[in-house]
């Protein structure tokens, strides 16, 4: 049987407005807890919400990101549960009418295609606060600063068929998030959250299968690793005769396994009503136009303009955009380097993120700028280094060798070589050293060429300028 995997995602991403949503009380990550705690956020009797238009402003710029239709009126509504980081007893989102509707976003896969996923729906709300379960034994700790910081729930379509495409889409709403500057979507604080709806079907059935929600997942890599052992355990389950009954999971990440934590039975009901102490809020025309002007290039314009201004393949341009930092890594790459954009490409895609990759830091930690890197990728065009050479001039500027290209290629006397005499002098020292060799090429075993081009490269300590040694060696071994 071939099965095929359907997710959709909720994703909770909290808004860098400096104060919280209902109570403008500001709010620090990894303060003490509850030093940050605001009554009003706690319900206290006698407090009322007023809405932070800061949260406002951040969704419609979301809305206007992803092509949405935006909620022109839009309600704030109570979702009634109990928990003990929910003193209140409600939480105040948004239910039937959420300040952004119907949109989509483009992912790009891997073999470079773009595919589109729509989005349902982005709603705000306030965040919880958050249970301490580590620092007291037998007890939680409840710690409130973040009880009212602004979320924004975005929800998709159920669009993603493999847990590959639910990383891309999580990756490019992420981007949007740091291009939009409306978050800094940092997931290892908690300001990006995913909760991962997954079920599988028979291909070509018209109908989805129940899904199983697997909440709070919070790096792309577990999101992956999540999903991949949620559906093995339910084609698992499908395969040996039993049903998939509709659950909340945990991923464990020690397993790497799913773990029911409610069943649908013992599903909340929120029962939802407008919260009497909001008003409806009204978008004005005028505000949406001003944001809209505001608005920076986005990760999809800017991936068609990277195909069109520098030539790139969708593929590089599809990675080169996937954070504004990198984007801009790459231009300033580009300029530095005379305009050579494809190298620059090469050079970023595959040294520069493999090393970065490696040393686990960020693109803006980058040992090497773009102007060194610039400074390289000219001294491969004017040949005074090879692209051998070129490598390990990089990697001397990665460990903070030297200052430039230029500088270290000077220090190690790694200037390549091409003076024509001389090289003609290192291939007359290998044509006399091999004899055997020279007469087995003459008599027609072309294949010992490259021997002889290695010799000469080894001599030169890889030095010589390849194109010259081809061409001095061909004419000599002719005779
Ligand atoms: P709830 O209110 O219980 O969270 P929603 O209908 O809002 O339910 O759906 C939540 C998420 O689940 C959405 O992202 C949606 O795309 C996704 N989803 C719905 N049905 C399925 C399914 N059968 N398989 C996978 N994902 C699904
Ligand atoms: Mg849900």
């Amino acid at each position: 049987m071939t099965w095929e995997t359907v997710i959709g995602l909720e994703i909770h991403v909290q808004l860098n407005t400096k104060s919280k949503i209902f109570s403008g009380s500001s709010t620090t990550f990894g303060a003490e807890p509850n030093t940050q705690a605001s009554l009003i956020d706690l319900g206290m009797p006698g407090t009322l919400p007023v809405l932070n238009k800061g949260a406002v402003r951040n969704a419609i710029k979301f809305g206007l990101g992803i092509n949405a239709e935006l909620g022109r009126t839009n309600v704030f509504a109570r979702k009634n549960y109990f928990y003990p980081d929910l003193p209140k007893g409600y939480q105040i989102s948004q239910m039937e009418l959420p300040i952004v509707g119907k949109g989509f976003i483009d992912i790009t896969l891997d073999d470079g295609k773009t595919k589109r996923v729509n989005i349902t729906r982005a709603h705000l709300e306030e965040d919880a606060g958050k249970s301490l379960h580590e620092d007291f034994s037998g007890q939680t700790g409840i710690d409130l600063n973040r009880a009212g910081t602004p979320l924004l729930e975005i929800v998709s379509e159920p669009d993603m068929r493999s847990a590959k495409e639910a990383v891309a889409y999580a990756r490019a709403v992420h981007a949007l998030i740091r291009y939009l500057d409306i978050s800094d979507g940092n997931m290892a604080e908690g300001s990006m959250r995913c909760d991962c709806n997954v079920s599988i079907r028979q291909k070509g059935d018209e109908a989805f299968g129940t899904r199983r929600e697997i909440k709070n997942v919070n790096s792309f890599k577990f999101i992956e690793k999540a999903i991949n052992s949620e559906v093995e355990w339910q084609i698992d389950e499908l395969e040996s005769g039993r049903k998939i009954a509709q659950a909340t999971v945990l991923y464990d990440v020690a397993s790497n396994r799913t773990r029911a934590m409610r069943s649908k039975e013992e599903a909340n009901d929120y029962r939802y009503f407008p919260d009497p102490d909001l008003l409806p809020v009204v978008l004005d025309e005028a505000l949406i136009d001003e944001i809209r002007a505001s608005l920076p290039e986005l990760p999809a314009a800017r991936r068609e303009r990277f195909v069109s201004q520098y030539s790139l393949p969708e593929y590089d341009a599809g990675v080169l955009v996937s954070s504004r930092e990198l984007a801009e890594f790459f231009e300033a790459t580009v300029t530095a380097a005379n305009g050579a954009a494809k190298q620059a490409s090469n050079w970023i895609m595959g040294d520069i993120l493999g090393a970065l990759n490696r040393s686990e830091k960020e693109i803006s930690e980058s040992p090497v700028s773009p102007v060194q890197l610039g400074g390289l990728i000219n001294r491969i065009n004017d040949n005074t280094i090879s692209g051998k050479i070129a490598k390990q001039v990089f990697q001397a500027l990665w460990e903070g060798e030297g200052t430039s290209a230029d500088d270290i290629i000077e220090k190690k006397g790694l200037k390549q070589e091409s003076d024509s005499g001389a090289i003609e002098a290192l291939i007359d020292e290998v044509i006399a050293a091999n004899p055997d060799n020279v007469a087995a090429y003459r008599g027609g075993k072309d294949k010992l060429f490259g021997f002889f081009v290695g010799e000469v490269m080894k001599r030169s300590k890889g030095k010589a300028n390849p194109g010259q040694v081809n061409e001095i060696l061909k004419q000599k071994l002719a005779g």
